[in-house]
């Protein structure tokens, strides 16, 4: 219903690539904190980093249900933090400057991008403001042919290695309708990132990022100046869609994995998975994600016809980090004490998951939002 015969193929190929060039790596990437800059290169040499850009930046303009099969693929190799850098590049950094920047920009980043020479992530948490966009205080001044950048960002995936920040900004009044995106080099004197130490996605970098008198060129604006919450507002939905798309294979993968345990682990004499308390609770589980993922679909669907949908992109995922959380802890259950052991992966999908209902807005925001476009009957 949503895939033809060459997304199939697409999904094929793009798991034996991950089964080859990532799976192997993904432990050391998990100890080390940050994934080897290599596999930006070798994702960009088959296609997988511009799927749905257009060919003139090297991208293969391909529908979006083939961006759609990247975000879920890459979660389902067991790293929550690889799936994590990943998306903030393809679904969070790029979108902003193909949607919204100017040609010079696009040439500059996307192609690189694409390519996978470079790979970028998106700063707008503060450590004053998260929830709260609108209440951002990192201050950009212009200053002749360039802004000088003075704050700190938080919490930002890849916000150690990667190569350029899309960075929110003040410009303006408080509020919302004072705030700009700059694309900020991470070579330019005056930045500088921390490494966060946290309790899951630890093959992404997580940092808090400094800005320290940052002479950034004028030509970096994204779009135009003072419009960087609209464009936040509007790309939230694609972030919001991917984390969707990412809970759900991880569910798919989690319930897999939790079967192929249950059918060989024996107690009582006999395969767990004879119990009947358990296979009802595999049972509701599989289910509610089948559920979740014939919406998602739906969702992924129409935002690729181009179809307004902010509420169902809240909605999925909202559903599907909630979701999330509920399987990786039931499976966990599963496995019984093995399940508490690193020697099984169920440890680190519990582990992974929890942050789905935090970042990209959590999931108390997501209620505000979906709120209030039903019950005030707000459109968006
Ligand atoms: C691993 C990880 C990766 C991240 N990656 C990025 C990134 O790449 N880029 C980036 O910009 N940010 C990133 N974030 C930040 C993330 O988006 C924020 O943490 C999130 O938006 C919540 O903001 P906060 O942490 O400031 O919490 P707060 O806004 O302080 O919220 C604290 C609590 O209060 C609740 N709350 C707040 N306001 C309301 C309200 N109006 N009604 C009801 N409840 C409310 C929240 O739901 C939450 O439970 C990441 C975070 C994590 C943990």
């Amino acid at each position: 219903m949503y895939f033809k015969e060459e997304h199939h193929l697409f999904r094929q190929s793009l798991r034996a690539f991950l089964d080859k060039e990532v799976m192997p790596h993904i432990d050391q990437w998990e100890k080390q904190g940050y994934v080897d800059r290599s596999i930006w290169k070798k994702l960009g040499d088959m296609g997988f980093l511009g799927i749905d850009y257009a060919e003139e930046y090297g991208g293969s303009a391909s529908d979006f249900m083939y961006t759609a099969i990247l975000f879920e693929e890459v979660s389902r190799c067991n790293s929550g933090g690889f799936a994590g850098v990943v998306v903030s590049d393809v679904g969070l950094s790029m979108p902003y400057i193909r949607n919204f920047g100017n040609d010079e920009l696009k040439k500059e980043y996307l192609t690189k991008s694409v390519a996978g020479d470079i790979y970028g992530c998106l700063a707008i948490t503060e450590p004053n403001a998260g929830s709260n966009v609108a209440g951002i205080r990192t201050k950009a001044v212009r200053d002749g042919d360039h802004y000088i950048v003075n704050g700190s960002k938080t919490y930002i995936t890849g916000g150690v290695h990667s190569d350029y920040i899309v960075a929110a900004v003040r410009t303006g009044d408080e509020g919302s309708s004072g705030i700009s995106l700059l694309v900020i080099d991470r070579e330019l004197e005056g930045v500088s990132a921390k490494t966060l130490d946290k309790m899951g996605f630890h093959a992404s970098d997580t940092a808090e990022i400094f800005f320290d008198n940052v002479k950034v060129p004028a030509s970096k604006l994204i779009g135009d100046e003072n419009m960087g919450f609209y464009y936040i507002m509007q790309n939230f939905a694609l972030e919001r869609l991917a984390m969707a798309l990412c809970w759900q294979a991880s569910c798919e993968d989690a319930i897999a994995y939790t079967l192929q345990f249950m059918n060989d682990r024996e107690a009582f004499g006999r395969p767990i998975n004879k119990f009947q308390v358990l296979r009802h609770r595999i049972a509701q589980l599989a289910s509610e994600v089948e559920r979740i993922k014939i919406f998602n679909y739906n969702v992924a669907r129409a935002y690729g016809d181009g179809e307004m949908v902010t509420k169902e992109c809240a909605m999925a995922k909202l559903m599907a980090t909630e979701l999330g959380d509920r399987v990786m802890t039931e499976c966990l259950q599963c496995f019984g004490g093995a399940g508490y052991m690193e020697e099984y992966k169920i440890a680190r999908m519990f582990r992974d998951s929890r942050v789905g209902r935090i970042a990209g807005g959590s999931s108390e925001i997501m209620c505000e939002l979906i709120a209030k476009m039903t019950v005030d009957a707000v459109g968006y």
